[in-house]
Order: structure tokens, then C-alpha cells, then sequence
């Protein structure tokens, strides 16, 4: 929540002892309409600024050299007992909460971009097997806090090439959380191109968080998700779509994957938006066997410049109470509103793990068969040492140059196979749309503070 910081913080400081570390690292100046604002990094605290602290802030974080007074500065922002809420600790590794299962790792489409190489990620078409994905339910079971809700998710490839698999372990998983005392919930991630209408009812049933991969309008769609035999594969999502919709699952998501020849991506979204998803959002390709498809770190000014643009349409909705669901800029905004703070990117490795069809563990669904990312197996359970250890180096505070980024725990670092792939390019874009993303926050928060306060009842009124 925004306070002024003119309430917060003493202007005449005594002095204190600190170890130089540059202030732009833990504080961040930002504009909005409505003025001048203050990102407290630790902690993800906005504030609003009078004038004096503005240019007073300014100042310093210009100087960039540690007086008495920033260290004071700093100081006045530690919560009792100087303690900070993110510290350079690692996180031990905690009880699972969610797994996903590479239950088809293989695909019916032959996307131009596809990361995982149709689903064989580099290897042989493969299906999990019924004992295979009961084990993996039982390790997350096992391996999971008691009591806490749980998620398993189904994953490929394309998943529904295996779909008896899905119908059994649905229902299967049900049961075991029943029993052990926990609510099991259910995602699913499809090109949308083989849903039927019994694969509908079971995922409206259990309450499916479904996301579909839909590229934009036919024309492009067609372009960059064709069968293997060159043939589109637009009209078969809208088929499935129209299957889901008729059904409704739990939640229903469109992931829309960029491209560098995507082009402007708000006619994109609106497309998108307008066949029935309860929201949309973007992705651009980092990692491509085909160069061509995907982002350079030239290409992301341009990226930045059209999701600036479809997130200042969500919000000119937001202003006027209507809904225009880009989960993007939503998310963003909830993030910054609880105050999300993370030295991580993900829940890889840490609560999150992902099993490939023989029962091996790993960091996530994009890390499966990669030995670096293996972190042992339903069958013998997940080796904690392997966790502990991709914690330790993975935290945000110990990678360069994510370390001295202002925008540390909001972003966390950067998708792991990402960056093992291709290093950090998109950073600048990343700190340009949590800026934006920072701002837009500060107004919505003053001009509708009950979309923040009440967001399930707020497009009702
Ligand atoms: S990946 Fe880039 S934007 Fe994210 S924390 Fe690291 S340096 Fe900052
Ligand atoms: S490592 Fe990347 S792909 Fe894997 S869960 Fe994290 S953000 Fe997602």
C-alpha cells in the first residue's frame, strides 16, 4: 500500500556506520501522473513522494556515494531489529506443492518455434505410463506439507495424445488427496487442436486451469502453429474451444507466443479476447532451434513498445471499471499491490518440480531431460541435496548483474532455461515494463483503490 514517505523517514539523520553499497540498488524513483513515487526494493514497498524527497532522493541516487544521511536513509526502511524481508540466505528447499507431468512428450503440431523440439525435448517420442504418473502422484503426495492444497499439472508435448492418462490420473489423484487429507487441483497446458467433448466435462468437473496456446488471428496462427504436414491448425483450436466453453473448465487462459515477426501485438490481443478467454497474455521466444523465431535484445525496445500499448488500453478499462483481461498487466499489478517479493523467478527446483515420462525428477516442464536440471526421481523422491544446491546459486542476490538491479524481486533473476540459453537480453525491457507496470499501479491505486481492495466484486458494480 502508498504512504508518503515525508511520514516515514527522519530529514535529519544521525549518522550511522554502512558498508557501501550503491543506494539505486534498494531504492527506486518513479513518475506517474500523479507525481513522483519511491520503490522501496526490499520488500517491493511503493510510496509517494513530496517534492523535497524527490529531489533530495535524486540527489543521492545520482551521488551514488554513501553519506550519513542515505545510510540513515536506508536504515529508516529496515523493518524492527534491522531485519530485512530478503536477505542473501538461500531458501532450503521446501515441501512440494506442485508437479507437472510430461505425460506425451510428443506433438501433433510442429510449431516454427517450439522449444522442446515437438515434445521430444532432443530425444524419442514418448508416453508416460499409468504406473509411472501414479508413482509421481504419490511422491508429491508424500513429499508435500499435510494438508495443504496441491497442484498436478499435465504437461507436454502435446498432453492430450495421452488422454486416457489424464482421464485416469484426474480422478486417481482425486481420490489419494482425499484420502491424505489434501485438496489436489488440476492445470493443464494444450495447443487446444484434440480436445472432445468428454476431455471438457472432466476438466470443468475438476475445476481444469487450462491454457491454451493460441498465436493471434488464422492468418498468423496458421504461420507459426502448422501440422507437421504444413497445415493449419487454427480451426481445430477454435473447435476446442468452442468444446471448453460450452463445458467451462475452472479458468480458461490464452498464451499467446511472440515472435520477432508477430507485429503489433494489441490487435493480437484483442483477437484473442474476443474468442471467449477469461484472459490473455504474452510470451516472447527466447529459446528456438530456428533462429529466425526467436528475440534478439535488439527486438525487445519494439516488445516493450506494443505491450506498453496494449497495457495502457487495460488500464484506460480498469479506470472505467470495464474488463479487459490482460494477464500481463494484471498480474503485474496484483504483484506490486500485495507486495510481492521473491529472490527466485519461479518455484523451479524449490516447490515446483516436473517429472519426464520415465519417472525422473526435474527443475521444471522446460528442463525435463536436461541432466543439469535433474533432481532425482518419483520412484527413490527428490534429491534434496540437488535442490539445496540450485538454490544456493540460483538466488538473486548471488548472480551478476542481477545483484545490484533494482528490479530484483519483482523479477527474481530470469527463467533458468532462458538464461542458460541465451545469457540476460531482455533486462531492459524488464525493468521498462515494471516501470510502467509501477506507475499505472500508483494511479489505479489512488483513482480505484476498491480493484485492488475487491477485485472479485469491482467489474460487477
Ligand atoms: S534478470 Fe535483469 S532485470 Fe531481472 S533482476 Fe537480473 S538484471 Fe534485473
Ligand atoms: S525456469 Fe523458466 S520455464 Fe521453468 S518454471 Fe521457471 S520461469 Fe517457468
Amino acid at each position: 500500500m502508498k504512504v508518503a514517505v515525508s511520514e516515514s523517514i527522519d530529514p535529519n539523520p544521525t549518522k550511522s556506520a554502512a558498508a557501501h553499497v550503491p543506494l539505486s540498488r534498494d531504492f527506486h524513483l518513479f513518475e506517474s501522473q500523479l507525481g513522483n513515487h519511491l520503490l522501496v526494493v526490499d520488500g517491493s514497498q511503493v510510496f509517494d513522494l513530496d517534492p523535497f524527497w524527490a529531489e533530495q532522493l535524486e540527489k543521492w541516487l545520482v551521488a551514488e556515494e554513501l553519506t550519513a544521511e542515505m545510510t540513515a536513509f536506508r536504515q529508516s526502511f529496515l523493518m524492527p531489529g534491522g531485519k530485512v524481508a530478503i536477505n542473501d540466505t538461500p531458501l532450503e528447499p521446501p515441501p512440494l506443492r506442485s508437479l507437472s507431468l510430461n505425460i506425451a512428450q510428443s506433438c501433433n503440431l510442429g510449431c516454427q518455434y517450439c522449444y522442446a523440439d515437438a515434445g521430444k525435448f532432443g530425444g524419442h517420442a514418448q508416453f508416460m505410463a499409468q504406473d509411472v504418473a501414479e508413482q509421481g502422484v504419490e511422491r508429491l503426495i508424500i513429499e508435500a506439507e499435510p494438508g495443504v492444497d496441491l497442484v498436478v499439472g499435465f504437461m507436454g508435448g502435446e498432453p492430450l495424445l495421452n488422454r486416457q492418462l489424464i482421464h485416469h490420473i484426474t480422478r486417481y489423484a482425486s481420490q489419494r488427496g482425499q484420502e491424505t487429507g489434501h485438496k489436489i487441483r488440476f492445470s493443464l497446458t494444450t495447443n487446444g487442436t484434440l480436445i472432445e467433448p468428454e476431455d471438457a466435462a472432466l476438466f470443468a468437473a475438476y475445476g481444469f486451469n487450462i491454457s491454451v496456446s493460441i498465436d493471434g488471428p488464422q492468418w498468423l496462427h496458421d504461420r507459426l502453429r502448422p501440422t507437421p504436414k504444413g497445415r493449419g491448425s487454427y480451426e481445430a483450436v477454435l473447435r476446442g474451444l468452442e468444446r471448453l466453453k460450452a463445458k467451462r473448465p475452472g479458468h480458461l487462459s490464452a498464451r499467446i507466443t511472440v515472435t520477432p515477426q508477430t507485429g503489433q501485438l494489441l490487435p493480437i490481443l484483442r483477437h484473442v479476447l474476443s474468442l471467449g478467454f477469461d484472459d490473455a497474455g504474452f510470451a516472447p521466444v527466447l529459446v528456438s532451434p530456428n533462429p529466425d523465431y526467436a528475440f534478439e535484445a535488439e527486438d525487445f525496445s519494439q516488445f516493450l513498445e506494443d505491450m506498453l500499448e496494449c497495457g495502457q488500453v487495460c488500464q484506460q478499462h480498469l479506470l472505467d471499471g470495464k474488463r479487459f483481461p490482460f494477464t500481463n498487466f494484471e498480474t503485474a499489478l496484483h504483484e506490486i499491490h500485495r507486495g510481492s517479493h521473491r529472490p527466485y523467478p519461479c518455484g523451479a527446483g524449490a516447490g515446483y518440480l516436473s517429472m519426464n515420462s520415465q519417472g525422473k525428477l526435474y527443475a521444471c516442464h522446460r528442463l525435463v531431460d536436461n541432466e543439469q536440471w535433474a533432481l532425482g526421481s518419483a520412484q527413490d523422491g527428490s534429491n534434496f541435496e540437488a535442490r539445496q544446491e540450485l538454490l544456493k546459486r540460483s538466488h538473486v542476490n548471488s548472480r551478476s548483474p542481477c545483484r545490484n538491479c533494482w528490479a530484483r524481486y519483482l523479477c527474481g533473476g530470469g527463467c533458468y532455461h532462458e538464461v542458460s540459453q541465451q545469457g540476460r537480453i531482455a533486462c531492459d525491457y524488464i525493468r521498462g515494463w515494471l516501470e510502467f507496470c509501477l506507475a499505472a499501479y500508483a494511479e489505479l491505486s489512488t483513482a480505484r483503490p476498491e480493484y485492488f481492495l475487491t477485485p472479485e466484486t469491482y467489474f460487477v458494480n
